[in-house]
């Protein structure tokens, strides 16, 4: 089976978040599986140097959007087993930086008809496209409204992923015509239109073959008005195609026994040798060295609906105890000001880090004993799964994918690899760390935390097979 994942991000080459991270790990499950799989994301400016020199040019040829006709190139590059392609134009990918442009929409425009036109290109006939979040949701669209009458295409079916409901692609209706050389019907018929514009989310999801999303949890979430983004109702039309399978994390790329990122190796084995790490980072970051201070931390984009809010209302009252806090994010700038502030205030308990540091990251979670995702949603969550993977408790909203993933501990049995709090409340989340810290100061009861937390088996391997059986299913329906 071939199997195309188009998306707008790919870890090792460049990543912003979650997104990144599976598509640097799912395809490579998949090839052990025997899948013949392939990636295609942009060639953008700031693909990590080392990497970008190593890019192999496979030919050139022009894509049309709307009336122009723009350059397309396409680079390769063979990772761990799996080809990535790179579509090249300098005028959409060459800006630093991913999203947030003002003319996002022509730039994925772009890519989304490029990704069907170098495929024929290169003589490479995918059975089935995987397409990830609205930045790809136009495949879709354009395969059925026009690629399929070629016979090159006709058999391709297509899978949308739900990385994130909450960005929905949305542009003026102009971009039909102007983008894509369309009239106004797939807007007057609804299948592309969201609330009076042209949602490219939307276009997936109406135009794919299967509708995945990242967790069973948020599969069921985003049918109800609360989750939904205004699209529950139409999910809730199409739940027969909708199915949630889990994300792993790269259990390679993630292994606080051979990671070459932190100050300390440790295994489960061997936990007395995580607060090496502790001790290593504080020194790094000029916090005081105190080895049985309870260390927090938080790796994520610094929004609301990562529960930055709900941080920022008790943190001042959790800052009264003995523990230190280390955050590194990016995001809104009224909360990295509130969190650079935090640490102006409390610099001997506080650490922010306003940047985005993959090897910051890694020393995080070696270094810290509890792990902060007090999200309002969670589609899956990668943070509590590394977290996990070294050792460092998280202390989640049970929601998404973080309820399908961490078991609150349960002092009576002993069972439970994490705490979690039900309401988006900054009370509740004071108090479940309140109880956290209690149990912390019980040695033997943490330790056992510890263990169930790198016990829990999050690797890819289970999931990959999932997406497997679905592709098969997918491809073989008339
Ligand atoms: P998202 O909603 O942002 O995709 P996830 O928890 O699914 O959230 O994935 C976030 C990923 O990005 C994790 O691998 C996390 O470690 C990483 N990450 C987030 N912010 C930063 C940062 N500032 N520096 C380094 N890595 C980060």
């Amino acid at each position: 089976m071939r199997v195309l994942f188009a998306a707008s991000e790919a870890h090792p080459f460049i990543k912003t978040g979650g997104l990144g991270d599976v598509m640097g790990a799912l395809p490579k499950s998949l090839a052990k599986l025997g899948v013949d799989v392939r990636v295609v994301i942009p060639k953008y400016k700031n693909i990590k140097d080392e990497l970008k020199q190593k890019l192999q040019f496979v030919k050139w040829f022009t894509v049309s959007v709307g009336w122009r006709n723009q350059y397309c190139g396409i680079f390769q590059y063979q990772y761990k087993g799996v080809i990535y392609y790179f579509i090249d134009n300098e005028y959409y990918f060459n800006r630093d930086g991913l999203y947030g442009y003002f003319d996002d929409g022509e730039r994925f425009a772009f890519f989304n008809r490029a990704v069907l036109e170098f495929i024929k290109q290169i003589d490479w006939q995918p059975d089935l496209i995987n397409c990830n979040d609205w930045q790809t949701g136009m495949v879709p669209v354009l395969l059925n409204l026009e690629y399929k009458k070629d016979e090159f295409y006709s058999k391709i079916k297509t899978v949308f992923s739900i990385h994130n409901l909450l960005f929905k692609g949305s542009f003026s209706p102009k971009v039909l015509p102007e983008l894509f050389g369309y009239d106004y019907m797939p807007l007057v018929n609804g299948s592309v239109e969201l609330d009076g514009s042209v949602s490219f989310l939307k276009g997936g999801l109406n135009y794919c073959d299967q509708i995945t999303t990242v967790s069973n949890t948020y599969a069921e979430e985003i049918k109800t008005p609360q989750y939904g983004e205004g699209l529950d109702g139409f999910l809730r039309s199409k739940s027969y195609y909708l199915m949630g399978i889990v994300n792993g994390i790269d259990y390679e790329e993630f292994n606080p026994q051979d990671d070459k990122l932190i100050f300390k190796n440790f295994n489960i084995n061997s936990i007395d040798n995580k607060v090496q790490n502790k001790l290593s980072l504080q020194r790094e970051l000029g916090l005081p060295q105190k080895k049985d201070t309870p260390m927090i931390g938080l790796i994520s984009r610094l929004t609301h609906q990562k529960g930055c809010d709900l941080i920022v209302n008790m943190i001042d009252r959790l800052l009264q105890r003995d523990i230190q806090l280390v955050i590194l994010g990016t995001g809104d700038y009224w909360y990295e000001e509130t969190f650079k502030n935090l640490q102006y205030r409390y610099p001997d308990k506080v650490s922010a880090n306003i940047k985005f540091d993959n090897t910051l990251a890694h020393k995080i979670y070696a270094a810290t004993d509890m792990f902060l995702m007090p999200s309002l949603f969670e589609p899956c969550g990668l943070g509590q799964l590394i977290a996990l993977r070294y050792g460092s408790i998280p202390i989640v909203r049970e929601t998404g994918g973080l309820k399908d993933t961490i078991s609150p501990y349960n002092q009576y049995n002993g069972v439970g690899n994490g705490f979690g709090f039900k309401n988006f409340n900054s009370n509740e989340l004071m108090q479940i760390i309140e109880y956290a810290l209690t149990i912390y100061n019980d040695k033997n009861a943490w330790n056992n935390i510890i263990r169930q937390a790198m016990n829990s088996d999050n690797s890819w391997e289970k999931s990959a097979m999932q997406y497997k059986w679905l592709y098969e299913g997918v491809v073989n329906r008339s």
